[in-house]
């Protein structure tokens, strides 16, 4: 069997009157996250875990933002899009773990809920898609509250024996 190894970063800005959307579940809040997309830092942190694992580029690659086509897009259909291009060349996910930094909202009450959301859309259980949430103690942008991060890592296998 073959391994790969990715990771992915992601940044969106807080605003108002935008919803909140954090690994597929509507949060609320009094802010969200600006972006062409609905912004969900999380799963686009994923996807790029995936695709650099595969050796396919990243989502700016795959989903421009200047393509009117993206706009507004619920991510997790984009994450579903790049699953099927995984499993189109052979890749099966072992397991993602995920690390999403901002001051506020406290996410630990819907981490379950991110990964009921995800695991399927993954095709893996919920077991292997782990979801931490952390603050940066009030230092750097996140910190400032002018917006959330998120990092990503995945592991892939192919079926295939190793030569
Ligand atoms: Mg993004």
């Amino acid at each position: 069997m073959n391994f790969r190894i990715g990771q992915g970063f992601d940044t969106h800005q807080w605003v108002a009157q935008r919803p909140l959307i954090l690994g597929g579940i509507t949060i609320p809040h009094t802010l969200g996250l600006l972006g062409h997309s609905d912004a969900d830092v999380l799963v686009h942190a994923i996807m790029d875990a995936l695709l650099g694992a595969a050796g396919m580029g990243d989502i700016g690659l795959h989903f421009p933002d200047r393509d009117p086509t993206f706009k507004g897009a619920d991510s997790c259909q984009l994450l579903s899009h790049v699953v099927t291009l995984l499993a189109n060349t052979g890749w099966k996910i072992v397991n993602v773990d995920a690390t999403v930094i901002c001051e506020r909202p406290r996410l630990a009450p819907h981490v379950p809920a991110m990964r009921e959301k995800l695991a399927p859309l993954l095709g893996i259980t919920r077991q292997e898609i782990n979801i931490k949430a952390t603050t940066t103690e009030q230092l750097g942008f996140t910190g400032r509250n002018e917006g959330a991060a998120a990092m990503a890592i995945a592991l892939l296998t192919d079926n295939r024996p190793s030569l």
